[in-house]
């Protein structure tokens, strides 16, 4: 795997075992998540507008800091960009 931009060791136990979640894997997972609400409204109607917000909230995880997952001891974190 790449080291993509933003990429650190673990702040906790420094570790180089560390993971990137990428923002569109975020927009996926959300998505996903929209479409199980959809899909559950439609028994439960008051689940749908949560679905709708899930919706429209997804292209905004393209904004959000990549997060960093330490295998080593799960730690997550928000990667900052380091200047080369
Ligand atoms: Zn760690």
């Amino acid at each position: 795997m790449k080291h993509n931009d933003g990429w650190q060791p673990c702040p906790r136990c420094e570790s180089n075992k560390v993971k990137q979640i990428s923002r569109s894997m975020m927009m996926f997972a959300i998505w996903c998540l929209g479409i199980i609400f959809l899909l559950v409204g439609i028994i439960l109607w008051f689940l749908l507008p949560i679905a709708g917000i899930l919706f429209l909230a997804a292209p905004f995880a393209l904004f959000a800091p990549r997060m960093n997952q330490c295998k080593d001891c799960n730690y997550s974190w928000a990667a900052k960009k380091q200047k080369a």
